[in-house]
């Protein structure tokens, strides 16, 4: 029998606030603990929560750009349980009210669209962070930092309807380039600022009813949302073909390990006595307000990889890649912008740029190369002043030391040699060297013009004119 997987995700994103959601704290990542708390964000009795409106702007900009319904009227509850790093003793989030409802984001699997349906994004506060350390004696000690308590954040929850490990990676992608694009989160994985957990079940293939699902937590890059993914359906999988059944329970996925370990049974909802917070007004949103939101949208990924391959005839392919990042996207439009061609800007950024960038793993957004800086390169080339090869040496080092083309040119004496009569010389160097290939060249074994073509290259150390060595070989072997 065969078996498919059934996966909803549930994303957490920080938003990208200055402060608090329901104080004046600033949520800069990495202070000195518990530096950036107040009697509202520890949980002291008797104080008063009062929402921040750009949270509540985040939320709606995220809602609107996956084509949810926004609530007019929603609300906060009291989500309750014990943990130390939660002081109140309850997290305020929204339960039966959330603030956006019934959307939708496509993912593109091997070229298939798919939809993927999002269940409902709610804003809450995040809990504080337990830190465990060991004493130098034995035993050991736990430290709760506050810094985090209260900062904002949107759960995001996916529809089942994701059927592969390889479905949810495109899924988290996704979302992130349009969090990203939207500005309202920073989509860091390694600080926390998107996390996930997935439910996954296993049924056999046409069965309609749904397995007995696990939630894996713990998941805190692309790679892992496959890899614990591939597990968790594999264990399942086993279970159910020894005739066992899957427990309904929370795992933890283990990195260093790659498995996922039970960690307790899962709670209900009826556990955490969620009911609506008494401090907080219910929350009721204006039209008007909506609708500004929504005219104030960037233009999305979706609509920009269509206007890429429509305005500048990219492929689908190349499109797809350069709007995964919005700052790509825009420093491909400048270089165009500046007189570059579509598809050779294009090139240069998914081969030579991207390598660069994978190379020493910065982002798209620290490139210390600017498009004029490519343009630069490709004037160059155009004139003939150096070789397509050495455009590529010259990009490389602009990237490494930031001179320009033309000082890297001159210094490093790159410029392509165009004079016929250096180039001759060469090309009648190599070939009484190899008098052997000539005369099979000569019996027609014309492929071997590729073979001249690189040993005058290799004595000019790259630098003639490709065009001109073409010519005179062709000149030459035929005489
Ligand atoms: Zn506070």
């Amino acid at each position: 029998m065969n078996y498919e997987a059934v996966i909803g995700l549930e994303v957490h994103a920080h938003m990208l606030t200055y402060t608090k959601i329901f104080c004046g704290c600033s949520t800069t990542f990495g202070s000195e603990p518990n530096t950036q708390t107040c009697p509202v964000c520890i949980g002291m009795p008797g104080v008063l929560p009062v929402l921040n409106r750009k949270a509540l702007e985040y939320a709606i900009k995220t809602g609107l750009a996956t084509d949810c319904t926004i609530s007019l009227f929603s609300r906060f509850a009291r989500k309750n349980y014990f943990y130390p790093d939660l002081p109140k003793g309850y997290q305020i989030s929204q339960y039966e009210l959330p603030i956006c409802e019934h959307g939708h984001i496509e993912i593109v699997v091997d070229g298939a669209a798919k939809k993927i349906g999002i269940t409902r994004i709610h804003m809450e506060e995040d809990a504080g962070k337990n830190i465990h350390e060991s004493a130098s004696g034995g035993g050991s000690y736990s430290f709760v930092d506050l810094n985090r308590a209260g900062v904002p954040l949107m759960e995001i929850v996916s529809e089942p309807d994701i059927r592969s490990p390889r479905e949810a990676a495109e899924y988290m992608k996704k979302l992130r380039t349009i969090l990203r694009y939207l500005g309202v989160c920073d989509g860091n994985m390694e600080q926390g600022s998107l996390r996930c957990d997935a439910n996954v079940s296993v049924r056999p293939v046409g069965q309609k009813e749904l397995g007995t699902r696990a939630e894996v937590k713990n998941i805190n890059s692309f790679r892992f949302v496959e890899k614990a993914l591939e597990y968790e359906i594999k264990r399942q999988i086993k279970v159910v073909k020894e005739g066992g059944r899957v427990i309904q329970e929370t795992r933890l996925w283990d990195s260093g390990r790659g498995v996922t370990e039970s960690m307790r049974g899962k709670e209900e909802a009826h556990d955490y006595r969620y009911f609506p917070d008494p401090d907080l007004v219910p929350l009721v949103v204006e039209q008007k307000w909506i609708d500004e939101i929504r005219s104030s949208l960037p233009e999305l990924p979706d609509t920009k990889r269509e206007r890429f391959v429509s305005e500048y005839g990219l492929p689908k392919s190349d499109a797809d890649l350069l709007v995964a990042e919005k700052s790509a996207a825009e420093w491909f439009e400048e270089a165009v912008r500046l007189g570059g061609q579509s598809k050779t800007v294009s090139n240069w950024m998914m081969g030579d740029l991207m390598r660069l960038l994978n190379e020493g793993t910065i982002s798209f957004e620290e490139c210390p190369l600017k498009p004029a800086h490519l343009i630069d390169v490709l004037k160059l080339m155009d004139k003939g002043t150096i070789s397509g090869k050495i455009a590529k040496t010259v990009f490389e080092e602009m990237y490494k030391t930031g001179k320009d083309a033309e000082a890297i040119v001159r210094e490093k004496g790159l410029i392509q040699i165009s004079d016929s009569g250096e180039i001759e010389r060469a090309v009648v160097d190599v070939i009484t060297k190899h008098l052997q290939e000539v005369e099979r060249f000569k019996a027609g074994d014309e492929k071997l013009i590729g073979f001249f073509v690189g040993q005058v290259m290799k004595l000019t150390k790259g630098k003639a004119n490709p065009q001109m060595v073409n010519e005179l070989l062709k000149n030459k072997l035929s005489s």
